[in-house]
């Protein structure tokens, strides 16, 4: 399995200008880079603008199209090219009432087209104590009805981002992330079949930097990461993206 390095640059940068920028320089500091998928998920409005990496969204509506202001549906984001589309961002879950039932429509609709999905998931410092459960409850909600017809499955890879650890600087420990990648692959085990579980790609996410990057894949068993903070600074995600190589 290739490590998957998402770059999740949320409400940033403020031009288009500095988003080509960005964009191109992380472009040229990865292009050696082989054995690794890198995905850049900008701002809705600069995926026209933004080519040669493979290009995510933030967010996507669940209906087709017709009335609903503000929205972009799946078949937009795929005629642009769009490959991926994170889902359940706990920002989006905090901020904008993203409720597991509306993150469950986001998936079935994105799959029917094969738009591949990232969805996160992750405790709260309130949550700490009850995580395994937090974790079952928003996986098995999310995947609700989500069944693996067409292999779609393939299609889906977990963050796990424990709140707490988003854009704090406070990472979560490798051992920590290894045990909730671990729990995370047995409840796919247990809602579909091991073998399923053995191919998901589960993610680590959370104040990740190119100083601990490496660590998470190579010793806590991510396969990827996703990047907020840090993928805003190219010569810093260039060096999370070889890290996993
Ligand atoms: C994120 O937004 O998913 C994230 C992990 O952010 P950061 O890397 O800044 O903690």
């Amino acid at each position: 399995m290739k490590p998957l390095i998402i770059a999740n640059w949320k409400m940033n940068p403020t031009s288009q200008k500095e988003a080509e920028t960005l964009f191109e320089a992380i472009k040229k500091g990865v292009k050696s880079v082989k054995n690794t998928e890198v995905v850049i998920c900008p701002p809705f409005i600069y995926l026209t603008v933004l080519s040669g990496l493979a290009l995510g969204a933030q967010d996507v509506f669940y209906k087709e199209k017709g009335a609903f202001t503000g929205e972009v549906s799946v078949s937009m984001l795929k005629d642009l090219g769009v490959e991926y589309m994170i889902v359940g961002h706990s920002e989006r879950r905090k901020y904008f009432n993203e409720t597991d039932e509306i993150i469950n429509k986001k998936i079935k609709e994105s799959l029917v087209s094969k738009l591949k999905v990232i969805l996160c998931v992750g405790e709260t410092e309130d949550q700490k104590e009850t995580k395994s459960q937090v974790l079952e409850s928003q996986i098995t909600k999310a995947l609700e009805g989500v069944s693996n017809v067409n292999g779609q499955l393939s299609n889906v890879a977990i963050a796990y981002e424990p709140v707490w650890a988003i854009g704090t600087g406070n990472n979560c420990s490798v051992d920590e992330a290894q045990k909730s990648i671990l729990f995370i692959r047995k409840i796919i085990a247990n809602l579909y079949k091991r073998e399923i579980a053995d191919h998901l790609r589960i993610l680590y996410g959370g104040s990740v930097k190119a100083e601990n990057s490496g660590a998470y894949i190579k010793e806590g068993n991510a396969n990827g990461l996703l990047v907020g903070g840090a993928s805003l600074i190219a010569k810093e995600f260039i060096a999370i993206v070889k890290s996993a190589n």
